[in-house]
């Protein structure tokens, strides 16, 4: 399968695929790439935003280059040794900002790139953003995900111009941070079988060259896995790649389709019921990961189902959504106000709706568990590549009871209008038995 995707060109699919990721440099010294790109943007001077973790990586010495280069620089460094990219980090960097600057570089990974992303699309600047890890996929990503109100939400950014994956800098940061970064590749086992899925039995669009590419670029990571934890360059390299990859997945599709399905899902409620209640959480890839090995767990599960067409509308037919919206509301607070809102829209417990998406199901039931054959692992294969990097194979390890498993995957279907593990659970009648076998 051919998997150049060249901007010119209509796909089978129907799209033309391009991205915005189109400077990413992956090698050592990468950061020594800096002055030769603030030229290219005409920059006459920079505003390095850090914190006092990730300023000591390359802060000096990238403001040394460019003066060297005739570029004047300035510099932001958060002083909070656990950063919130919230309003308050945000306006912070309002007003430190010094305005003469027409050049932002971050040096750090999520938090301080999603900060800066937002930033550099406000003040319509240039932005290059220095990995300080191989911690998650976001780094290309358009938008920023931030607490706004104590509630996460998606905010209008801009892609970096350029991404320095300095493979001296990845390798240095401690190794739990790669691990968290292939526990966010191990989620395109769910998002791709998923998004086969929602195409069979809703016709939602899907391009097999993206979720392909999608696919190698996971399982050159997860080959790379052991020398990951011996912090092998060689490895950092397919890992780093692999999470910029799965940013241009996302941009040649159109759709977040590649990057994410149920288990991402799993992550975000762990973190809203943090924001709500103060319960614990753990890092995004680390999350991610147990996502997705519940989320294999019931999709293996449903190996051993026969789907039964009278009990699957006798349970869609019971089930009573102010009860289900009074739980939600128990369960998340009050992010669960959006995900309630959003059936109005959705009506994706409607009866017809149901019975239309029951055929397909039932009629294309080999199908289905070929799909879940094909794109998924088994339960033990899963657990082994966790094993290798040191991520917890149970959600107690992070501090989360059992008990709340099935209320988290159950939750998960009402967070967006995706078509996602629950929904077929619950299309299928089995929602309940197959979360609380777990
Ligand atoms: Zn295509
Ligand atoms: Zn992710």
């Amino acid at each position: 399968m051919n998997l150049e995707f060249n901007p010119n060109e209509i796909c089978a699919c129907g799209k033309v695929h391009k991205t915005d990721v189109e400077n990413c440099v992956i090698e050592e010294g990468a950061v020594n790439r800096i002055p030769e790109y603030a030229a290219k943007f005409n920059a006459k001077k920079a505003f390095i935003v850090a914190d006092v973790n990730t300023f000591p990586l390359a802060g000096e010495k990238i403001e040394n280059m460019l003066k060297e280069n005739g570029i004047g620089s300035a510099h932001y460094i958060y002083q909070q040794k656990r950063l919130e990219p919230d309003e308050h980090a945000m306006g912070s960097l309002v007003m430190h900002f010094d305005a003469a600057c027409d050049l932002i570089i971050g040096i750090g990974s999520g938090v301080i790139n999603d900060i800066c992303k937002v930033f550099a699309y406000q003040t319509k600047r240039p932005y290059i953003i220095v990995a300080s890890a191989a911690y998650m996929d976001g780094y290309a990503a358009r938008t920023s995900t931030m607490p706004v109100d104590r509630i996460k939400t998606t905010i209008s950014a801009k892609s970096p111009d350029v991404i320095i994956g300095d493979l001296d800098i990845l390798t240095g940061a401690p190794k739990h941070m790669a691990a968290a970064g292939l526990g966010d590749m191990l989620a395109k086992y769910i998002s791709i079988c998923e998004w086969r899925l929602s195409h069979l039995i809703n016709g939602e669009y899907y391009c097999e060259r993206v979720a392909e590419f999608t696919r190698q670029s996971r399982d050159a990571c997860v080959q790379n896995a052991e020398g990951l934890m011996k912090q092998d360059k060689s490895s950092m390299k397919k890992l780093f790649e692999g999470l910029i990859n799965c940013g241009k997945a996302i941009d040649y599709s159109g759709v977040s389709r590649p990057g994410g399905g149920d288990e991402h899902y799993f992550c975000q409620m762990l973190d809203m019921r943090g924001l709500e209640f103060g319960t614990p959480t753990a890092s995004h890839g680390v999350q991610c990961a147990l996502g997705t090995l519940y989320a294999i767990k019931c999709y293996q599960a449903l190996k051993h189902i026969t789907p039964d067409r009278e009990k699957a509308i006798k349970y869609a037919e019971s089930f009573d959504f102010e009860d289900w919206s009074r739980q939600l509301r128990e369960f998340l607070g009050k992010g669960a106000e959006p995900m309630i809102a959003l059936e109005a829209k959705e009506q994706k417990y409607s009866a017809e709706k149901h019975k239309i998406r029951l055929n397909v199901i039932l009629e294309n039931w080999d199908t289905i568990l070929k799909i879940i054959d094909e794109e998924l692992p088994s339960v033990d294969e899963f657990e082994s590549i966790l094993k290798v990097i040191g991520l917890p194979t149970s959600i107690e390890e992070i501090g989360v009871e059992k008990e709340l498993l099935p209320m988290i995957i159950k939750s998960t279907k009402d967070i967006r209008d995706k078509y996602v593990l629950p929904r077929l659970l619950w299309d299928l009648g089995v929602l309940e038995e197959v979360c609380s076998s777990l």
